[in-house]
This record gives C-alpha cells, sequence and structure tokens, in this order.
C-alpha cells in the first residue's frame, strides 16, 4: 500500500472494514464513483477475522463468496426440546471475511480514484469546509464527506448493566465425517443453566468442518479460557470428541455492543458521518449488522448521487427502538432466562416471522401479536422500568 500522492480528497473512508469497504464499494459503482476516495485502515485487512452471517428471502450483493447457504436451522431449547426450523424462501448464510476483503479489494483494484492508506488515525477536525483526518502518516482532507467506522460505539464493556454480544468461536476439522451440514444450529441453549442468556452456535460447512460459537448476550464479559472450555466440554459431551479428534483450524473472538444508537439522528447534512457499529448499524438485539450495512450504504449512496440531504442514515423506527430496548431491559434485569425468551418467540411463531421480526420487516399487527407470545410479567417490568427511567436504558 503506498502512501497517497496526493492530501485532498472528495470523500475519505476512516477505517476499511466492513462498512469502510462496502461503502467504497457502493461509491465505486454509482455516478460517484470517480471522485478522489481516501480509504484508511491501520491494518491491511487480509486476514480472516471475522465470519459474517445474515438471513436474506433475496438475492444479496456478496451472495458469490458466501461459503454456505442452509435452508433449515435447529433450535434447541434449555430443556432438550429440539425443533428443526424450515426457514424457506429465508436462507441463512456465512461468509469468511477474508473472502469478502479479496471480493471488495479486486472490485475496486482498477478505480485509480479510490487509493488506499495504511495509517492510524488519530483525530477528526474541520478546517474551514473540509474535514481534516489526522494521521500516524500525515493529514488528509476531505472537501465533500467523512465516513467514520473507527470511533468507539458508546456501550461500556465494563459496566454488567451495558449488554453486549460476547462470544468465542472454533472452526474445527474432526477426523472423520460427523457433521450434518444441512441445517445449522442457530440456538442451542442445552447449555444454560442460569439466567444469563448463553448458548452454542453451530455452523456445519462439510462433514468434517464446523464452527462452534459459545455466545452471550450479557453483560458479564469473561476470561477467553472461559468460552475455550464451554467449547471443549460441548464438542465431548454432543459429539463425543477429545481433544485428538479434530484440528482447531481458527478462532474468533468478538465483543459487539448491544446498545441502540442514542442522540440525534444523522443525515447527509452532516459532514462526519458515522458508518458501520460506530453510526448505530447494529441490531441491539441481535448483535447482527453485515446486511443492514448492506442495506443502509447502498441507500446513502444514492441519496447522495441525488442530493436526498435530510434523507436519514438510519430510519428511525422509534416502536421498534422502544422494543429493543424493552428486550434489552429484560436481558439486564434476569428476571426470566433468556433462553426461555427464545424459547416462547421461535416456539410459537413461524421462523420466517420472527426472522422478519428481527430484521425489522413486521408490520406493527405482528409486532402486537410476537409480543403476546413472550412471558408477560418480565416484559411488563422491564417495559414499567423503562417508562420509570425515562425511557433510558441504565
Ligand atoms: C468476530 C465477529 C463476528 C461477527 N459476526 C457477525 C455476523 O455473523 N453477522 C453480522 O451481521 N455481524 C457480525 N458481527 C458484527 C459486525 O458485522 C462486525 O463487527 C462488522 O465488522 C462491523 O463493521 P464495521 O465496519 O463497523 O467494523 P470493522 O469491520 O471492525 O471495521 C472497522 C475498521 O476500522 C479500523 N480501525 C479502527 N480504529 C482505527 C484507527 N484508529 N485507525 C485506522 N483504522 C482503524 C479497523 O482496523 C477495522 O478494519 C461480528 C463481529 C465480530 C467482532
Amino acid at each position: 500500500m503506498n502512501k497517497p500522492l496526493q492530501s485532498q480528497f472528495a470523500f475519505i473512508i476512516a477505517g476499511g472494514g466492513m462498512a469502510g469497504l462496502s461503502l467504497a464499494y457502493y461509491l465505486s459503482k454509482s455516478q460517484l464513483g470517480d471522485l478522489p476516495i481516501l480509504v484508511i485502515d491501520q491494518f491491511p485487512k487480509n486476514k480472516n477475522d471475522k465470519t459474517w452471517c445474515f438471513w436474506s428471502d433475496q438475492e444479496e450483493e456478496f451472495d458469490k463468496v458466501a461459503e454456505k447457504k442452509w435452508d433449515s436451522l435447529w433450535f434447541h431449547s434449555q430443556t432438550n426440546q429440539s425443533k428443526l426450523l424450515n426457514i424457506n424462501p429465508f436462507q441463512y448464510r456465512k461468509i469468511n471475511s477474508v473472502d469478502w476483503y479479496k471480493e471488495v479489494h479486486s472490485a475496486l483494484a482498477n478505480k485509480p480514484n479510490i487509493q488506499f492508506l495504511e495509517a492510524k488515525i488519530q483525530s477528526f477536525s474541520y478546517r474551514g469546509l473540509d474535514v481534516n483526518v489526522s494521521t500516524d502518516q500525515g493529514d488528509f482532507c476531505a472537501s465533500k464527506k467523512v465516513f467514520d467506522s473507527v470511533s468507539a460505539f458508546t456501550c461500556d464493556f465494563d459496566n454488567p448493566k451495558h449488554i453486549k454480544q460476547h462470544f468465542l468461536g472454533w472452526t474445527i476439522e474432526s477426523h472423520f465425517p460427523i457433521f450434518k451440514k444441512e441445517s445449522a444450529d442457530l440456538f442451542d441453549f442445552r447449555v444454560a443453566f442460569g439466567l444469563e442468556c448463553e448458548f452454542m452456535y453451530v455452523l456445519p460447512t462439510s462433514s468434517k468442518k464446523a464452527l462452534f460459537e459459545y455466545t452471550f448476550f450479557s453483560g458479564n464479559l469473561r476470561e477467553k479460557t472461559y468460552y475455550r472450555d464451554k467449547l471443549k466440554a460441548y464438542l465431548l459431551a454432543y459429539y463425543g470428541f477429545g481433544e485428538d479428534d479434530y484440528d482447531l483450524l481458527e478462532e474468533e473472538y468478538g465483543v459487539i455492543p448491544m446498545r441502540p444508537m442514542e442522540g440525534k439522528p444523522q443525515n447527509l447534512h452532516d459532514k462526519i458521518i458515522k458508518i458501520g457499529t460506530a453510526g448505530g448499524f447494529v441490531k441491539s438485539t441481535t448483535g447482527y449488522s453485515f446486511l443492514r450495512t448492506q442495506h443502509v450504504l447502498k441507500e446513502l449512496v444514492v441519496n447522495l448521487e441525488t442530493k436526498k440531504h435530510k434523507a436519514p442514515i438510519l430510519k428511525d423506527l422509534r416502536f421498534k427502538k422502544w422494543l429493543d430496548k424493552v428486550f434489552l431491559q429484560v436481558f439486564i434485569d434476569q428476571k426470566i432466562a433468556g433462553s426461555k425468551i427464545f424459547e416462547a418467540l421461535f416456539f410459537k411463531n413461524s421462523p420466517q416471522k420472527m426472522l422478519r421480526f428481527l430484521e425489522e420487516k413486521t408490520s406493527l399487527r405482528e409486532d402486537l401479536s410476537l409480543m403476546l407470545t413472550v412471558p408477560t410479567y418480565p416484559f411488563l417490568a422491564a417495559a414499567i422500568k423503562l417508562f420509570m427511567n425515562g425511557n433510558k436504558l441504565p
């Protein structure tokens, strides 16, 4: 990666991860695609640092790099009831970040106006009408916009009342064929014994290869050894695997903030626009953001092209946001095991309705009918607590 010869750009994309590269990709395909653009990241982004999964009932932009797609998903309850959910017309997809980075970088390689810089961003400041981005490799100016995916999202990792999705995953290759690759395990709550929402998530991509992810939706992070011990115990209990029965190919660890974005909604009048996790693109009750980021950024580029500057970056769906807060308050209060909430939702509603609900695509009537299927007392108590706190999470 060479240092750019110029210091003045139309757009600067701060952070060339999932959101930053997606934006560069959609800009490159738009009428704005010939303007000078700089993408800055501290790393070369050529490692498999993440797995992105999502569901959709239509073709999506990066389907061709998906390692695997599933038409059905298992749900295992805490009390050992198992249900195979046929999610047709949805498909659950898995993309390995290294394949995606390669795909996007190669799509951008023939655009000389899009330059890349490996540097650590230190600050943003206004210089007249431009925005200046200071890095350890020098200063760069954007005349139109800076898109910021490097700022931290407000979530205190040490505060147990700030819910996070925290997980550690292993991709393993077993020494003999054992996995049934036709279906993935979206939730396996058989591992949950307390009130915290914890589950195993299993994605078999071949008869010998699978990703196992020990996951929490909770406030208390654990030492990495804790998740690793849970993975070992699960592999032994459910597959009879001792450590000699498989090779550990990769490990991934993540902490994703599960909090709604607060403050004034952003629009294209802003000169510095936060995108990705920094911009609140993560759905706060699921931790998913890959697909949403694609849709939001595609629309953002169309709005930029057509100069619809008033359009909000994220749709302001107030009732959905309030519902998310109620769910998060229920996770904080722990008056009921997290597993029981998902069990009620997935056992009493069709998987298609649930997937649309989690994507914020259900109508108000559907939302209300779904809320009738959750345990009443903890949700009512959480809604009242939220109301008493001025609709704010702790
Ligand atoms: C391990 C993991 C697995 C996930 N799995 C899923 C999933 O299955 N499905 C889903 O929908 N979501 C998933 N997510 C959530 C979310 O989709 C990802 O976190 C996604 O990468 C967020 O995109 P982003 O651009 O905001 O952040 P990133 O992709 O992390 O990009 C931010 C970039 O900014 C760079 N950067 C940071 N600070 C600086 C600095 N000071 N200077 C220069 N560069 C900097 C980083 O190097 C990084 O490349 C996962 C998250 C993690 C951590």
